[in-house]
Order: C-alpha cells, then structure tokens, then sequence
C-alpha cells in the first residue's frame, strides 16, 4: 500500500490522481492533500477519501470546513498548511500538482523530510531547478516526472546511459492557435484560446500551450529532471499527441514512449514506478485507426514564448524565475480580460529585458524575484 499526499487534489491533475488512487484502491491510500480556494469539492474529497490532512489556502475556508467535516480529517491552511500536507509524516509519496511558484515551497519541504516527490507542478522546477534538485541530491530523494513529455523521456532512459545520449526531443500538439499565424493571433479571445485540440488540462496550462510558453517551461523542466544541457534538447512540433516524447542515441537508435493522450498514465507510472499496473478505464493506443503521425519544425518567430524560454535557460541564474514569474502574471491578467493574448508575449520579454541577473540565487532572493516582477507586470500592463 503507497501511502500519498496530494497538493492541488482540487485540479486537473489532482483529480485525475484520485482516479488513479479509484483504480486501484488495493494500492494506494491518500493519507494528506492541498487544495486552494474550491472547497466544495475539497468537502467531496475529504469525505470520500478521508485523508489525515487537508490544507486550504484561506484560514476562513479552513474553519468552514473543521465545521462541516464528518471525517477524522485535520485541517490547516495556508503556506503552513500546505507544508504539513507535503511532510504528512505517514506519506510515502507526494504527488505535486499545484499550480504556479507557490508549490516549490513545499517541495523543498517535503524533500528535506525525504518524501519522494511525483511531480507535475513545473513551474517549481522552472523557478528555481538548482536548488530543487541540489536539496533532492542531498537528501537522497527522487523526483518523478508526471508531465507527459517527461515522464516519456523517462521511460525511454531506463536501462540507458546518459553519456550515449544524442539528444531528448520533447514533442508539441501546438495548442489551440497552431494553424494561425501571428496576425490571425491578433483579438483572439480568452474561450478560443481555452480550446486546446488534444488534452483537457487547467486553464493556465491550456493558455501556455496555446503560446507555446508550455513547451518553453518544459524544456527547462527537462534540462534540471535529466541534466541535459539545452543544446541537446530539441522541440517538434507532433500534432497527434500520440508519441509524447523520444531520447535519440548516439547510435542513431531513437527510442520514443507513445499512448493514448490520457495523463492518467504517466501519473499512474509515477506512483508504480519501476513497476507498471495495468489501466483497466483507460483506451488503448490503436495505431491503424490513427493511420498517420505527423511531424513539423517548430518556428520560433512564429512561437515567441518557446525562444523566451530557451533565452531564459541558457542565460540561467535568475532569468527562470522571471520568465516564469512574468508568464503566471501575464497569463493570469489575459484570463481576467485585462490584456489582450499577443501581449503576454510583450509583458514577459519586458520583464526580461529589464531584469538584473543574479547568478545561482538563494530561495530566498528567488522569492523575492517572484513577487517582484509580478508587481512590475502589473506596472507594465497599467503603464
Ligand atoms: P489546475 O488549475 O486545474 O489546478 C491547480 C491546483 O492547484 C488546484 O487544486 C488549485 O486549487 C491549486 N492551487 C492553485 N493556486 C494555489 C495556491 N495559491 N495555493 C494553493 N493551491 C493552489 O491546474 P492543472 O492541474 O492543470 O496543473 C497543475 C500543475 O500540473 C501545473 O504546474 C501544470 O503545468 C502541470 N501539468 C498539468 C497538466 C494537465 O494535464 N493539467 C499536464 C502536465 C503538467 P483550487 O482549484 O482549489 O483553487
Ligand atoms: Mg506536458
């Protein structure tokens, strides 16, 4: 029995967690989750799943729900909150699919009390890859990819050495906009951009894969899970979402992990790993009904946010933060109407112009990067 803690239980990767956890009740017990504001359903978790922990974001829904909570559940709240659900002491596992910057807080917690960590929240890896995988290192923890992508490139590098590797190619659906071009971007709204062709997914990572800002913060997720440097990572453009990613060899041996685009699996194969269970609710990939895969070369004039990334990797340092920083406000004001799509792009570019870099940051100045080009966002956008 693996015992589980779920930050963000709430979302989109967290509820497709429960339905893992559903499947195999014989496996896998949730002992502590996190959620934010949706309490509603964090009520219908904890009833159904009777974790020990629950966390909410406000201490005002935290009392709401101790009122309401037949089960033994105890409930905290806020950034402490979150953190005794990521340390729950019972917990073998935690899954982290919380959304934004907020989530690597808690994992840097729940590394330091040796948990292992099965995660999808990117933007922690992204904000601040060093110290994550410094604190994994020294602890002797390991992080588990969920993301689709990684969790195939994952999968194609078990048995391998890493010095026989040529290159990752990590593979794009393009997201909503991928047959526009750039002028047809102009006035595009909030519900167009929402309409992702492939994956059902939150709505911040439905608007980053419709920028392609998405596939950018996953090559520097990439580049800190596997240790690879960004010139051996290279992005294709794949609309089906059929093969979710390949390691190339330097004997020209390509390995690639393919499946239906279901997240549930690569989520399931965190929690199972090195071993597999089988799906018994999830469809079968049928290669002859698909009949053709299709494979393009990104463009990244077309798909700004991709080379914003790249730029941002390279330089290193602090750069991701700020990328990353800048993406969430951005995304966050486009969501709310307050800008239109195209200048998400313009927002972040300014803020990394503007931004002075500082090498191998702290946790702490990370923090205070975070919260200051969020504020200096928002300036832009009122400027
Ligand atoms: P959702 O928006 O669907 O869910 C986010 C979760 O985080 C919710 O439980 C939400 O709580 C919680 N949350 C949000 N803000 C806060 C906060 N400030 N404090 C505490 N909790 C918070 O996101 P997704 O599930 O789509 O994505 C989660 C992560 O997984 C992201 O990093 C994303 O990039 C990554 N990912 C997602 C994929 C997908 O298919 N969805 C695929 C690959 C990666 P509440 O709703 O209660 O407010
Ligand atoms: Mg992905």
């Amino acid at each position: 029995m693996k015992k589980i803690s779920l930050l963000g239980a709430t979302g989109s990767i967290g509820t497709q967690t429960l339905d893992i956890i559903k499947e195999h009740p014989d496996q896998f017990e949730l002992v502590a989750m996190s959620v934010g504001k949706n309490i509603a359903k964090a009520r219908e978790i904890a009833e159904e799943f009777k974790p020990l922990v629950l966390s909410v974001q406000e201490k005002e829904d935290a009392e709401k729900l101790m009122s309401v909570l037949t089960s033994k559940t105890k409930v905290y709240w806020g950034e402490e909150g979150i953190v005794e659900a990521a340390c729950q002491h019972d917990a073998d596992i935690v899954v982290n699919a919380v959304l934004g910057s907020v989530g690597l807080y808690p994992t840097l917690q729940a590394i330091e009390a040796g948990k292992t960590i099965a995660i999808a929240n990117k933007e922690t890896l992204v904000t601040a890859g060093h110290i994550v995988m410094d604190a994994a290192r020294k602890h002797g923890v390991s992080l588990l990819p969920v993301d689709s992508e990684h969790s195939a490139i994952f999968q194609a590098l078990q048995g391998e050495r890493k010095e026989n590797i040529e290159k990752l190619i990590i593979t794009a659906s393009g997201g909503s906009f991928r047959d526009r071009t750039r002028e047809e971007l102009v006035g595009v709204t909030v519900e167009e951009a929402l309409n992702h062709p492939n994956w059902s997914m939150g709505a911040k990572i439905t608007i980053d894969s419709a920028s392609m800002m998405n596939k950018g913060l996953e090559v520097i997720e990439a580049h800190w899970l596997f240790d690879i440097e960004y010139d051996k990572i290279d992005v294709v453009l794949h609309r089906e979402s059929i093969i979710h990613s390949m390691v190339q060899y330097h004997d020209t041996s390509v390995i690639a992990q393919l499946g239906t685009p279901d997240m549930r699996t690569a989520i399931q194969y965190a929690l199972t790993y090195p071993t597999r269970l089988p799906r018994t609710q999830a469809k079968k990939l049928d290669l002859v009904e698909i009949g053709k895969l299709h494979f393009e070369k990104m463009n990244y004039h077309r798909f700004r946010c991709l080379a914003f990334a790249f730029d941002a990797g390279k330089v290193g340092g602090s750069m991701p933060t700020v990328l990353n920083a800048a993406n969430e406000a951005a995304v966050a004001a486009f969501l709310n109407g307050q800008i239109s799509f195209l200048q998400i792009e313009d927002l972040i570019e300014k803020a990394m112009q503007e931004h002075e870099l500082i090498q191998l940051p702290e946790l702490d100045a990370i923090r205070q990067i975070d919260r200051e080009t969020r504020l200096n966002v928002h300036r832009f956008i009122n400027e």
